[in-house]
């Protein structure tokens, strides 16, 4: 029996880039739930809501995937 052993298959580490956390971050306000994208609070001298709120929750953006038609 020369049974070739397959090489045990190397640990593939998937190429994804870690998710740019801050980028695409969405805040809601807690308050009155408007939602605001770091990028516009990191413009701002402070992190403050519009009604004056500070109190902000992380909300994931909403993901569009696309989806190609074959
Ligand atoms: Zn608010």
């Amino acid at each position: 029996m020369s049974e070739a052993t397959p090489a045990p298959a190397p640990e593939t580490t998937p190429k994804e880039q870690p998710a740019k956390v801050f980028a695409g971050a969405v805040y809601e306000c807690v308050r009155c739930g408007t939602k605001t994208s770091q990028q516009e609070l990191s413009r701002l001298p402070e992190v403050k809501c519009i009604c004056g709120y500070r109190v902000f929750r992380k909300v994931r953006p909403s993901v569009v995937k696309q989806i190609k038609a074959v």
